[in-house]
């Protein structure tokens, strides 16, 4: 079986030489264990944070180990009564094709490890619950119901619009009827989101000068805005905010690689005067909001009111790249590793 390990802690955008492929031996699992064959993997931008020596709210990842992240796997073996060959399951295994694990150790660790989880797919391909249905789905949801408190009438602005998270942000608030104002990078993407029905679509690649294409689009002002990227985007947000409007800070992608310092608005004193609300939050602290998540996305996907896109790269070998080009914006929706 063959693993990614964390090489060197990247400087700047990580690079390949950052990350190293291994391959180990996996044998029969012991007593009390269960062996899992991976299908997918997920690349998300917080792995980012994890490749840094510093304390976060989540730990450092360890040079010369395997990482870990997201992965939809299928029971090849099983020593545990609660799960049968065949079943698909949910883990923070990624980054590796075959791993053994004892699901007792994983519930005694308390979050630790994460959790092994059975998924009922429903018919829906188990990929998806890397995405719409699974973390970033409930990002969305948390971010802009519950962090930013949707109600009636809001104006919303979205950065990394047309990624896995803020493509979902974009849908739930045009089918609650808002108006939708989304960011992103190129051509294909802009025609995605006027697809799934967003009103106005700044290309920021092709026009830059994000605040002032934001004052364009939104000449009465926004109520919300979803942060993905930081920099240029929040100040832009923050000139067009009308009173009382209330930021969810989601993420700062455009800061993540940053050696030098950080471009921060330079117009926040308008928070003030407009008694802005920014309020930055972890999706693992929301996971009460879990049970309505799947309930109303069920129910918005039969209706055919949700959709998503996911961009593949194929074998473990490719997960660096999947990673690094998170960065460069080479994703359409949730990307994604397919393996095995
Ligand atoms: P995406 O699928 O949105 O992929 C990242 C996208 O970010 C790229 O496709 C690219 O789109 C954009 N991007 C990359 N670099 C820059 C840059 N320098 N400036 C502007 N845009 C850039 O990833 P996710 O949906 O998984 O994550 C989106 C955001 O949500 C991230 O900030 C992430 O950290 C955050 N997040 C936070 C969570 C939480 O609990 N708080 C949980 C999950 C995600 P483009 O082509 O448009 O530039």
């Amino acid at each position: 079986s063959r693993e990614i390990r964390l090489k060197s802690r990247p400087v700047g955008v990580p690079t390949q030489a950052d990350f190293e492929l291994a391959t180990v031996e996996v044998a029969a699992p012991g007593p009390g264990e269960v062996q899992v064959k991976n299908l997918w993997m997920s690349v998300d931008p917080y792995m980012r944070g994890r490749m840094y020596d510093r304390a976060s709210y989540v730990p450092p990842f360890e040079l010369g180990k395997a990482l870990q992240g997201g992965a939809i796997g299928q029971i090849v073996a099983s020593n545990d009564p609660e799960f049968a060959v065949g079943d698909i399951v949910n883990s923070m295994f990624g980054w590796r094709e075959v791993f053994n694990v004892s699901p007792a150790a994983i519930k005694a660790a308390g979050g630790a490890m994460g959790a092994l989880t059975k998924i009922d797919t429903h018919g829906l391909p188990p990929q998806a619950f890397l995405g719409i249905l699974g973390m970033p789905g409930m990002t969305a949801y948390a971010g802009l119901l519950r962090v930013a408190a949707l109600k009636d009438g809001d104006v919303v602005f979205v950065s990394a619009a047309a990624g896995a998270v803020g493509s979902v942000v974009c849908q739930i608030a045009k089918l609650k009827g808002h108006t939708v104002i989304g960011s992103a990078g190129g051509p294909e993407k802009v025609a995605f989101l006027k697809s799934i029905g967003v009103d106005h679509v700044i290309d920021y690649k092709a026009t830059p000068d994000v605040v002032a294409e934001l004052a364009k689009v939104a000449p009465k002002g926004i109520d919300v805005y979803f942060e993905n990227v930081g920099g240029v985007h929040l100040e832009a947000a923050i000139n067009s905010a009308r009173p009382f409007a209330r930021f969810a800070l989601c993420g700062m992608i455009s800061q993540y690689n940053e050696t030098g310092k950080p471009v921060g608005p330079s117009n926040i004193i308008q928070a003030v005067g407009k008694s802005l609300r920014m309020e930055g939050f972890i999706v693992s602290n929301h996971y009460d909001l879990y049970p309505a998540f799947a309930r109303d996305m069920a129910e918005w996907i039969k209706a055919g009111k949700l959709t998503w896109k996911e961009t593949v790269e194929d074998g473990i070998a490719r997960a660096p790249d999947a990673f690094i080009k998170l960065f460069a914006g080479e994703n359409l929706g949730k990307m994604l590793v397919k393996l095995g």
